[in-house]
């Protein structure tokens, strides 16, 4: 189908200069399937120093940003920062940022149009919760967070990878079942069919997202409408080499 398999690692709130260094060293080392496209998620505070000691292999994201380019909110980054540090991606509307810091679709859609608007690369994170699962909303919950997306996205979405985390999957070590992933998946390209276009639907990478292990990675990737996958708690540890190399 030809779209390029895109290995994410989401380090959220942890790492130290010296960790970082050893993860850095064992993904330098890989080696690395040169046929996927990795992204590691760093917290933005060690970002300029992870540009400093990375291959031209793996990508750098920040996990969060602002939406504006500067100005008076304390505390934030701009995707002009994370531009500057020599960083090219931003993972947004991860389901941590939704539910601890109260991001709305809305304000999500916000932060991905202006991350694009200054030239950022975008993994932009939906899914739905046990709750909203059970209550067989799946599929509600997940259009409901793309919808307003696909207007921020504009003309942009080759900068777009969209990934698809349930909730209830995300360091929990339970995972989805390939079919559970797949038919998210299959669901979300068919719906992107007529509320993007057939073209998007056909070209966009959807990465699956939640408890993604060495040891299921394989299953996972032989799906055909799963196109890559966001790594949390197994981004920090060797295997994440073995989970970038899958599909090899
Ligand atoms: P996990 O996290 O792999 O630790 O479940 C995934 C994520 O939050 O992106």
């Amino acid at each position: 189908m030809g779209r390029k398999f895109v290995v994410g690692g989401n380090w959220k709130m942890n790492g130290d200069k010296n960790t970082i260094h050893e993860i850095i060293t064992t993904l330098s080392n890989g080696p690395l399937d040169p046929n996927v496209e990795v992204v590691i998620g760093i917290p933005a505070i060690y970002l300029a120093y992870v540009q400093s000691i990375v291959p031209d292999n793996l990508k750098v994201a920040a996990q969060n940003c602002w939406k504006v380019e500067k100005g008076a909110f304390t505390g934030e980054i701009s995707p002009a920062m994370i531009k500057d540090v020599g960083s090219e991606w931003v993972i947004l509307g991860h389901s941590e940022r939704r539910t601890i810091f109260k991001e709305t679709d809305e304000l999500v859609a916000e932060k991905v149009a202006h991350a694009l608007a200054t030239g950022l690369k975008v993994i932009a994170c939906i899914g739905e919760t046990l709750e909203e699962r059970e209550a067989g909303k799946t599929e509600e919950v997940v259009f409901r967070q793309t919808l307003p997306l696909i207007a921020a996205i504009g003309d942009n979405w080759d900068r777009v990878v969209l990934a698809y985390e349930p909730v209830w999957a995300i360091g929990t070590g339970k995972t989805a079942s390939p079919a559970q992933a797949q038919e998210v998946h299959a669901a979300l390209r068919n719906w992107l069919v007529s509320n993007a276009s057939p073209a998007v639907a056909e070209a966009v990478r959807i990465q699956y997202g939640g408890s993604v292990t060495a040891a299921n990675a394989k299953e996972l990737a032989a799906c055909p409408d799963i196109d890559g996958f966001l790594v949390g708690g197994a981004s920090l540890k060797p295997e994440f080499v073995d989970i970038v190399n899958a599909t090899m």
